[in-house]
């Protein structure tokens, strides 16, 4: 699907294309039930309505691409400018979204469908330092735990946690950097955009995360970030 937005210059690229196995359902996680309607359809309203972006570009497994377009019409999620199959991994659900981004885009907001509860001020937060020069910027959550590096189950290292973050979505990028960081080889392995552009220099900003911005994997978090959205039919 194709439509508006080609003079737009923050595009969002939200990744749905992942299986979610470890949900157990019989469909694609952002295709599971969340306070009476799908994953999908909490992060793709809230970007939608989001006065700081422009066009969304949905990435979500092959055979699925209907039901996203539906869901964007019921929605009435009219920046959502096409709708995209995904790959076999995130990096590849990113890239094959990131053809769909016109040229003049200036700015690209990547966000996991699997956090649901996207915060309008997150968005801000995360888009600031491209202001200020950065070539991204991450949400970052200190660790509660103390950690250690283990080898063969022994430790071999207990490491300083105080500089260490965990890191979330949504990640913000000019453009530039981020389709530099995607014409690599080296998708397959990154766990997140920001890897990719960090591999090539890129300066990346971390901003304060959001507990709340947890990334749906089990049955557990599901229960738990439907309990914090207060809606369950
Ligand atoms: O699998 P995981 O939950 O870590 O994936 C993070 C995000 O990336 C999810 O929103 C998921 O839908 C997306 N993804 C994707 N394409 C894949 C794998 C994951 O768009 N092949």
């Amino acid at each position: 699907m194709s439509g508006e937005g080609g003079d737009s210059t923050t595009w969002a690229i939200l990744v749905a294309g992942g299986s979610g196995e470890r949900l157990g359902a019989d469909r694609p996680k952002a295709f599971v039930a969340l306070g009476g309607r799908v994953l999908l359809a909490e992060s793709l309203e809230r970007l939608d309505a989001s006065d700081w972006i422009d066009a969304v570009v949905v990435a979500v497994p092959a055979d699925w691409e209907e039901a996203a377009i539906v869901l964007a019409e019921e929605l009435v999620a009219s920046k959502v400018a096409a709708v995209v199959t995904g790959g076999a991994t995130r990096g590849e659900s990113v890239r094959a979204a990131l053809a769909e981004i016109p040229d003049e885009a200036l700015v690209v907001i990547v966000h996991d469908a699997a956090r649901p509860l996207l915060e309008d001020s997150m968005i801000e937060r995360v888009l600031a330092p491209l202001a200020e020069g950065y070539d991204g910027a991450v949400p970052g959550l200190p660790l509660a735990d103390t950690v250690k590096r283990v080898a063969r189950g022994l430790v071999a290292e207990t490491v300083d946690r105080s500089e260490l973050v965990t890191v979330q979505t949504p990640q913000a990028f000019t453009a530039a950097a981020l389709r530099g960081a995607y014409r690599g080889d080296e998708l397959l392995a990154a766990t997140d955009c920001a890897s990719l552009v960090e591999a090539r220099g890129g300066r990346i900003r971390v901003v304060d995360g959001d507990p709340r911005l947890l990334k749906v994997t089990t049955t557990a978090d599901l229960a738990l970030v439907e309990s914090w959205l207060g809606r369950t039919s």
